[in-house]
């Protein structure tokens, strides 16, 4: 079993060698690594490969399913939770099997939402900047004591719920968006309508997965109902949010932080160093621009026990395929057999 594992890191390789060679060393499985994304121009690639194992900024459209499809791969697997990169229907008709990495150390994200939050209520993102300069003044870093104030998580699932349980910690209030309200949720804090939970909270924290009805959650129209002065956060998919309509919010004094650890344009950036070269996205450089402002290139994932999971779990993924043709984290056996989360829409 060929398999070409596209945009992989030096970190990548790490993992995936290390639980291939403890777990799965008589397998047969050959590790193929391409450091360049998937797409239509890169696809040509995998002439020779069984199955192409992705991360979430690869593109799996129908043009590139055709194409994978042709050159007889039968299996796509995904290093990662989410699948809007992925026409999933497309792949049905194909009959690629696609899986995914349901949960990895959901708390590895939420303490990386916490973080975010603390950074931006604290401003430590200027204090680190402002004393290497031997300018220890206070000006402008004034925060808000967390104890007593209202947080709002939209998509209680696994990552919503760790992060409501930390903020909970912190002598928060919880309130939460949902269309499938789990009991779980209850032990900390009460669901509401999105129009009612926005108004309420100091901080909005975003944990529902990107699909077409998703798409822009946050825009125009929800920013003006959150309450002034709040501030969002988003560790989970850039096109949640209406970048420009986000923008114009902040520059309105209306919001009064931003914290993003995903960013709707990302795929043309993240993970790359552009360091050296002119950016040519300006509304992601005009969002840094702001002192309320907090990005970071999608790492909220990125710890040691959550990239042995990821490993383990494609690999186990594939490993099932090869034996039973399917896997238990398999997203296309039937899509209306999808999890709850995973609505009967197509992702987007
Ligand atoms: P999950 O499936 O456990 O939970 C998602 C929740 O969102 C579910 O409870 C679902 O009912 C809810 N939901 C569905 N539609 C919704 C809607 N319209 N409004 C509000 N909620 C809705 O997923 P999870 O493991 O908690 O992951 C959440 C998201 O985090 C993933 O979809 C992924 O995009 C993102 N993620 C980001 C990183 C990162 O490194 N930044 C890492 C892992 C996952």
């Amino acid at each position: 079993m060929k398999v070409a594992v596209f945009s992989t890191k030096p970190y990548d390789k790490k993992y995936l060698n290390a639980v291939l060679e403890a777990k799965h060393a008589s397998s047969g499985i050959e590790l193929v690594f391409h450091e360049f994304a998937l797409n239509e121009d890169t696809v040509a690639i995998v002439e020779g490969a069984d199955a192409i194992c992705v991360f979430v900024n690869d593109t799996i459209n129908d043009n590139v399913l055709s194409a994978l499809s042709e050159f007889g791969v039968k299996a796509i697997l995904l290093r990662c939770a989410g699948f809007n990169n992925v026409d999933l229907d497309a792949a049905q008709r194909m009959r690629i099997m696609v899986a995914n990495v349901p949960s990895y150390s959901p708390e590895a994200v939420a303490e990386f939402a916490v973080a975010l939050i603390q950074t931006l209520n604290r401003k430590t993102h200027r204090a680190y900047n402002r004393v290497r300069e031997g300018n220890f003044s206070l000006d402008g870093l004034l925060g808000k004591t967390l104890c007593g104030k209202t947080v709002g998580i939209v998509g209680v699932g696994k990552i919503g719920l760790a992060t409501a349980r930390i903020m909970k910690g912190f002598g928060c209030r919880l309130l939460a968006y949902d269309p499938f309200p789990s009991a779980a949720f209850e032990e900390y804090g009460e669901f509401r309508s999105v129009e009612d939970l926005l108004p309420e909270c100091d901080i909005v924290s975003l944990h529902c997965p990107l699909m077409s009805n998703t798409r822009h959650i946050i825009n125009t129209d929800t920013l003006a109902l959150m309450k002034p002065g709040a501030m969002l956060v988003n560790t989970s998919r850039g096109g949640l949010i209406d970048t420009e309509a986000v923008i114009h919010s902040l520059k309105e004094n209306h919001i009064g932080g931003l914290a993003l650890d995903v960013y709707e344009a990302e795929g043309e950036l993240f993970y790359n160093d552009h360091s050296s070269h002119i950016i040519q996205d300006d509304l992601l450089m005009r969002l840094m621009t702001f002192p309320n402002v907090v990005v970071c290139g999608h790492q909220a994932f990125f710890t040691e026990e959550a990239l042995t999971e990821i490993a383990e779990c494609t690999l186990s993924n594939l490993e099932e395929f090869m034996e039973r043709h399917t896997s238990k984290n398999s997203l296309t056996k039937d899509l209306k057999m999808r999890r709850r989360d995973s609505l009967p829409v197509r992702a987007i």
